[in-house]
């Protein structure tokens, strides 16, 4: 019998769905390969050692040998966990680390190394579960809901900043995306389309307008790393206005992308 080749690993887990009896195919994330996709033999068995080191989102090095078409873990052992983002009581938070490990995969292609990509998702995990641990806490002194999400909000922002500008869609919050002035301290303009802020004049003709405030909460995040944002009292208004910029901008770059991969397969196909 040929030596299955072996070789360690470290990656984040995605992704997982069933295969076969007892297996799951999982997406992992990883710092040298990017995404690849991986088996998990006899997982969902009761008796299996690895499951608990290959739940979703667990930070985890492997042990994998090389398989005929997916490679296979042998062995897993967890490098970190987050208990606070698996706790039910805080439920919103767990979604939040979903929604993290979703961009991700939408956003990344197979095979593609990312490494800033990879320490962003890292670290922004690790600050989504420091986040759940002091929720509980500030809720058990009595503070409303709606104040102790702020701060998380404004992380999963600076996030997708990173994650767009990672991922080759950097946003424009310095000059006008159409005409390339430098952006005065006015009230300015927005569109996704054109991938970022706009000047008084160009916002004129087609765009929502983006306040002084929401245009320097952007440039904040855009310039620093989350440990290095100071804690800033937004009003629900001006966090709103912040997330509606990034999800526009975000929904553009993916039907976009979504358009142009399907085109592209037009092409493939093509006799
Ligand atoms: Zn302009």
């Amino acid at each position: 019998m040929a030596q299955q080749r072996s070789y360690s690993l470290e990656a984040v887990v995605l992704k997982r769905s069933d295969f076969g009896e007892a297996d799951r195919v999982l997406t992992l994330f990883t710092p040298n390969k990017g995404k690849i996709r991986v088996v998990a033999k006899g997982i969902r068995r009761l008796a299996s050692k690895k499951a608990g080191h290959l739940e979703l989102l667990c930070h985890t090095r492997l042990q994998m040998a090389q398989g005929r078409n997916l490679d296979i873990i042998t062995q897993a052992q967890s490098i970190a966990t987050f208990p606070a983002l698996r706790n039910e009581s805080e439920i919103w938070h767990m979604t939040c680390a979903f929604y993290l490990a979703e961009l991700v995969d939408r956003f990344i292609e197979d095979d593609t190394p990312h490494p800033n990509v990879y320490r962003l998702l890292l670290e922004t995990l690790h600050a989504l579960d420091a986040d759940a641990l002091a929720t509980k806490q500030q809720r058990a002194g009595g503070e409303p809901e709606d104040a102790l999400h702020t701060r998380t909000r404004l992380l999963l922002c600076s996030f997708e900043i990173h994650l767009l500008t990672y991922a080759g869609y950097e946003p424009g919050f310095r000059a006008c995306a159409h005409c390339n002035a430098e952006l005065q301290p006015v009230e300015n303009g927005f569109a996704a389309t054109l991938g970022g802020a706009l000047c008084p004049n160009c916002s004129r003709l087609w765009s929502r307008s983006l306040s002084l405030n929401a245009l320097k909460v952007l440039r904040i995040l855009h310039r620093s790393d989350w440990s290095y944002v100071p804690r800033l009292r937004l009003s629900a208004e001006l966090l709103g206005e912040i997330e509606a910029v990034m999800h526009a901008l975000l929904r553009y770059h993916l039907e976009h992308d979504l358009k142009s991969w399907s085109f592209l397969e037009t092409l493939n196909h093509r006799p």
